[in-house]
């Protein structure tokens, strides 16, 4: 097993169709024990018991935090430190999207978007940091995405693609600050997967047309995404940081 025991946090995981919870259930395949964060509404504590209810292993957690709130992200990870003793993985995957034209995005559009996967990633990761310093190990992988290295995506606008890019480069900030402290801090760019963020969003006609761009010609599944990050989160990458895995199909060749 890849993480047996390890105690690995996801945010924005309860989402039963979503890459956050694919993520979840193959860490709890591998071992960990899961700790999944969302928001109220998305009832994280509903899906960490599901992952017991699928047999895959029994002590997972999951707490409401909402990622733009500082104080709410500290509070989780206490819980956390005082439940299991330690944080040895951290994936920051919460994020929201908004199709957009350039001159269209207003100041709240480019705050929610950007608070939600850039302000989320680095108060998540403030919060765990500490007791991965602690306990001079760690491992962070953020969810990027393929649309800040095309500067642009299939459904998410120009503040969406900023965003994105922004969490590459705070990661890899984070992966030069920690590596002392041994942890390592790594990225993952998904092409177009099949999730609720985009669920009846590909206008049919173009749905040829976005198939024709990716070599692997077909839609990613969540568990395409999941194995690349628990491989970044695994010590099979332990001589791995600042590193951006590309999970597209081959969309960027
Ligand atoms: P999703 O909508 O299923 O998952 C997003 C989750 O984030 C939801 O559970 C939501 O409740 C949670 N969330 C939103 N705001 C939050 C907040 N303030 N605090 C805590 N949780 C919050 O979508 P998904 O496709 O599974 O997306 C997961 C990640 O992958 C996102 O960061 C997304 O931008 C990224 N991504 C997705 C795709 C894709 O094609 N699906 C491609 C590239 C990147």
């Amino acid at each position: 097993m890849l993480l047996k025991d390890k105690v690995a946090v996801i945010t924005g995981g309860a989402g039963i169709n979503g890459l956050g919870f694919a993520t979840a259930r193959m860490m709890a395949e591998q071992g960990a024990k899961v700790v999944i964060l969302d928001l109220a509404a998305a009832d994280p504590q509903a899906a960490a018991a599901r992952l017991e209810t699928e047999g895959l292993g029994k002590g997972h957690l999951g707490l409401v935090a909402n990622v733009t709130d500082k104080a709410s992200c500290e509070a989780a990870a206490a819980a956390i430190v005082a439940k299991y003793g330690r944080i040895d993985v951290l994936v920051n995957n919460a994020g929201v999207t908004q199709p957009a034209k350039f001159l269209d995005i207003t100041g709240a559009d480019y705050d929610r978007i950007l608070d939600v996967s850039l302000r989320g990633t680095l108060y998540a990761s403030q919060a765990v940091l500490p007791a991965m310093v602690a306990q001079q190990s760690g491992a962070i992988v953020c969810i990027s995405s393929v649309s800040a290295q095309r500067g642009g995506g299939i459904l998410g606008g120009p503040h969406y693609s900023a965003a994105k890019a922004g969490v590459l480069g705070l990661a890899r900030a984070m992966a030069r600050e920690y590596g002392g402290s041994n942890i390592r801090v790594n990225c993952v760019t998904p092409g177009l997967i099949a999730t609720d963020i985009n669920k009846g969003k590909i206008p049919e006609d173009k749905r040829q047309g976005i198939l024709d761009g990716i070599p692997l010609a077909r839609i990613g599944e969540p568990a395409d995404v999941a194995g690349c990050v628990v491989f970044l989160a695994s010590d099979l990458a332990k001589y791995c940081t600042g590193v951006t895995l590309d999970v597209n199909g081959g969309m960027l060749i």
